[in-house]
């Protein structure tokens, strides 16, 4: 105890051990910064550094103390695990949802590695729809990789690359690749031979000093999406826990405000979804957030995270419609070049052959050469218009010219007209002197087309009477019109009444050959030998038998009636041949002295047509009665 009081500096410091993880504690490559390794791509790198496949790692590690999250198993372990789904879902482990937590924090727990979900979209979970976010397959920058020996930086697979809006590496300014050059073929984002840098098909390098490309597209655009989206990932570690979308609801409110309602914001995005977010709280998607960032010239980041007011608003860093297609040099010479000619040409005109659709590239850039140029236009394009010290027109030959015109059947054309009285526009023409003529004029004019609509209308509606009727377009063409538009707009009822008249006449026309065809078959029929029955006549024609009936009932009739005529004749020529059979049974029989009961003459005949009892008991009566036989009873008497 004293010893202890005395030598108590003597305890020794606990040593700084850090906890026992089951697996290496591998550190994550740059979290923090928009070069942040993605989950899969850790995974794949724990498995190297175990020196096992990434897929015994997975399978015999990691999948086993993951439970199901969906279907009967959801919320346990499954004892065995199909193979062939996991890898083709794989990129849903860098995702927002609850696998991707799931796989996170199993791996925290297995490497003692804290927080693992910046190598997921995971802080942006609430924020950022899953909807089109991630891709299925594997992309990667080959310089970012670069050389399979030589690279002295670690090689690991970016988040960033998982991104669909993502299509540029921003560091190299290179389009991502997604196709492998050795074998030709696309990879899942995680799979089971997967090795970072190499192909997981053809276990190929997949890096490599970019070849300068052979045709160098403009990137500009993409590689500032890619930097936004870098810029979310590299914020991810420093969320506040609770972030949510709240800032983004007020900063889109604010633009709608600032907009004039809903009506007049035009961001590129569906009127409704801007409101489901504001209303229905509606976590947006990837696309629409960029959509949005480039409408209103604010980064993705400050987007979501910080209070955009309309002082503030402009983003300094981001100057969306800057993107310079056309080099400063050329736009610069192509304005001096400009500024020395007669007459400049107007600056839309030269934007328009820069490629530019609109002046502003050209302004921002060289604003007082634009000036100087709009300027030196204008100054001279005045110069250049003749000078009005001319002598006026007489006034005599305006009035000439419009009594000659009021003359003439034809429309008048007041601006040619002056032209040809060498005015430069009409404005002499109201001048109080020629009111009257002008007014008669365009009173001329309006007859003029009152009579070409009523024209138009009359030759519509003469339409509807004519054999066959004509289509809109003839009718067009009659009066000389190269379209319908002419007609169609000013009387639309009557062209579509043309339309479907036409349509009816041609259904009607169609029916009346059908019918025809009916009939011929049907008198065709009524000359047959047997005459055919009605069910019969109806099969061959395929048609509706209530149809035939009503259409013809005549002739149905007819034919009904032949058929049964011919039944009834059939049969009696049948009953016929069956008497005179039993005649000549009852003759034999009573040859021989046998008196012909109905049952002996049954069994003479050799192959009777009737069987029923009454009909052969009727014949046999009557065979009886011609050869005058007695009844059975007295002929046994005699007997
Ligand atoms: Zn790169
Ligand atoms: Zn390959």
């Amino acid at each position: 105890m004293r010893d202890a009081e005395t030598y108590d500096g003597w305890e020794p410091p606990r040593p700084d051990i850090a906890r026992r993880s089951y697996l290496y504690r591998l550190a994550p490559i740059g979290v923090g910064t928009v070069a942040v390794e993605s989950l899969t791509g850790y995974i794949s790198r724990l498995a190297a550094a175990h020196a096992v496949e990434t897929g015994i790692l997975i399978n015999r590690e990691l999948r086993p103390r993951i439970p199901c999250t969906k279907g009967a198993w959801a919320g346990r372990l499954r004892e065995s695990l199909p193979d062939y789904s996991f890898y083709v879902g794989a990129h849903t482990l860098n995702g927002v949802g609850a696998r991707a937590q799931l796989w996170v924090s199993l791996l925290e727990q297995l490497t003692c590695v804290e927080r693992l979900n910046p190598l997921t979209v995971l802080p942006w979970a609430g924020t950022i729809s899953c909807v089109h976010l991630l891709r299925t397959s594997r992309v990667w920058c080959p310089s970012c990789y670069g050389d399979e020996t030589s690279s002295s930086q670690p090689v690991y697979e970016r988040l960033l690359w998982a991104f669909q809006a993502v299509t540029v590496c921003p560091l190299h300014r290179l389009l991502l690749e997604s196709v492998c050059p050795f074998c030709g073929r696309r990879q899942y984002v995680l799979a089971s031979r997967s090795r970072t840098g190499y192909c997981s098909r053809c276990d190929r390098w997949l890096g490599g000093t970019a070849e300068a490309p052979f045709f160098r597209s403009d990137l500009t655009e993409q590689t500032r999406v890619a930097e936004m989206v870098g810029a979310l990932l590299a914020a991810g570690p420093t969320l506040p826990a609770h972030f949510g979308l709240a800032l983004f609801r007020e900063n889109v409110r604010s633009f709608v405000r600032d907009a004039g309602g809903y009506r007049r914001f035009h961001a590129g995005i569906r009127q409704p979804y801007v409101r489901d977010w504001i209303r229905r709280t509606d976590i947006p998607r990837l696309s629409s957030l960029l959509q949005l960032s480039h409408s209103q010239s604010v980064s993705l980041i400050r987007l979501l995270t910080e209070r955009i007011d309309g002082g503030n608003k402009p983003d300094q860093e981001c100057v969306w419609n800057a993107h310079y297609r056309v080099a400063a040099s050329v736009v610069e010479a192509a304005l001096q070049a400009a500024r020395q000619a007669a007459i400049p040409p107007s600056l839309q005109e030269i934007a328009s052959q820069l490629g530019y659709r609109t002046v502003t590239s050209l302004q921002d850039r060289f604003p007082a050469l634009c000036r100087e140029i709009a300027d030196r236009r204008r100054t001279e394009v005045k110069n250049s218009r003749p000078s009005p010290s001319r002598a006026p027109v007489p006034r005599g030959r305006i009035e000439k010219a419009l009594i000659e015109e009021l003359s003439k059947p034809g429309f008048t054309d007041l601006r040619a007209l002056t032209a040809s009285v060498g005015l430069s526009n009409k404005m002499r023409l109201y001048e109080d002197g020629f009111r009257d003529l002008r007014l008669a004029v365009v009173a001329k004019n309006a007859a003029i087309r009152k009579q070409r609509v009523d024209g138009i209308e009359n030759s519509l509606r003469a339409a509807f009477d004519e054999q066959p009727v004509p289509t809109v377009t003839e009718v067009a063409r009659r009066l000389g019109f190269a379209g319908v538009a002419p007609l169609t707009s000013r009387f639309p009822e009557l062209t579509a009444g043309l339309r479907a008249r036409r349509l009816q006449a041609k259904a009607a026309r169609r029916g009346r050959r059908v019918s025809e065809h009916v009939r011929e078959r049907l008198t065709e029929a009524l000359g047959e030998f047997p005459p055919p029955s009605c069910a019969e006549v109806v099969r061959r024609l395929a048609a509706h038998r209530t149809q035939i009936r009503e259409d013809f009932p005549d002739l149905w009739c007819a034919l009904h009636t032949r058929y049964v005529e011919h039944r009834r004749e059939v049969h009696r020529a049948k009953r016929e041949a069956f008497a005179g059979d039993v005649h000549r049974a009852v003759v034999e029989l009573h040859r021989q002295g046998v008196y012909p009961i109905v049952r002996l003459v049954l069994a003479t005949v050799p192959q009777p047509q009737f069987r029923s009892l009454n009909i052969v008991a009727e014949a046999v009566r009557l065979a009886r009665h011609k050869l005058s036989i007695k009844s059975y009873e007295a002929y046994r008497d005699d007997a």
